[in-house]
């Protein structure tokens, strides 16, 4: 689903801040990636829907080389999905508009089918009564699962999410999460930046450590937990467990 090889990518301002990074998804798997603030993350998971561009390397998203000028972009982005720390709704939309608005703009759908398919996704997430109200009505871990919501009614192949619990109290972190674990349990292919180590060890495949622009260490939640092989990895473990 994802091929990333060799990654390179400066800021305008020269800062080299992907140092060849290459990272290879199947398709149904989950991959979590770790690592300190300021390591690349987000920037490398957004290249994968052409919200960064890249200089050198290259990515192939499902068979669709994302060449260096983001030509495919449209189709990219309708494929792959993305869920941000900061939920970024429209705070002046329903909570139903937020999640029609793409489908009906974009894939074309009708209203009426754009609404019907997004009851079934608030079903799913788990707040269809909320489906007429605002964001700034509803808790951080209410829109958080809007947000996913909205990012699954373009029915995308790939969900990428950047610590989507990172900005949410502590008791709603775990409604979040339980959502996430529902979609891999589906079979989605997902791209996780979390530090949340229990949702690692049950649901990724392989976790990742970033760190100054590079992938360090990668294995599977037991081998990169018990037995890390890298000083970075076993540093930054001593910090977060
Ligand atoms: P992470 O998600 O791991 O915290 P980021 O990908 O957000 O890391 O940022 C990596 C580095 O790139 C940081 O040092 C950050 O300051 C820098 N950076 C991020 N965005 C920009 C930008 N638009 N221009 C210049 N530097 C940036
Ligand atoms: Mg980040």
């Amino acid at each position: 689903m994802i091929i990333a090889e060799n990654v390179e990518k400066w800021y305008d301002n020269n800062f080299h801040v992907l140092r060849g990074v290459s990272l290879t998804v199947k398709k149904g798997e989950v991959v979590v990636i770790m690592g300190p603030s300021g390591s690349g993350k987000s920037t490398f998971i957004r290249t994968f829907n052409a919200l960064e561009a890249y200089q050198k390397g290259r990515i192939i998203i499902d068979g669709i080389h994302l060449s260096h000028d983001l030509k495919n972009i449209e189709t990219i982005r309708r494929e792959v999905g993305m869920v941000f720390q900061q939920f970024n709704l429209f705070p002046h939309l329903s909570v139903l508009s937020n999640i029609t608005l793409a489908p009906i703009w974009v894939r074309r759908w009708t209203k009426a089918r754009a609404e019907e398919v997004a009851m079934q996704l608030l079903e799913r997430v788990g707040i269809l009564e909320q489906a007429h109200k605002f964001p700034g009505q509803l808790s951080g871990g209410q829109q958080q699962r809007v947000a996913i919501a909205r990012a699954l009614a373009m029915q995308p192949k790939i969900m990428l999410f950047d610590e989507p619990t990172s900005a949410l109290d502590p008791e709603m972190v775990r409604e979040v999460l339980d959502v996430m674990r529902s979609l891999a349990k589906s079979g989605m292919t997902m791209v996780c930046v979390t530090h949340e180590v229990g949702f690692a060890r049950e649901v990724a495949d392989r976790v990742v450590l970033m760190a100054d622009g590079v992938l360090v260490e990668e294995g599977t939640p037991e081998a990169f937990f018990n037995t890390p092989q890298e000083e970075r990895t076993k540093k930054f473990l001593s910090q977060i467990l």
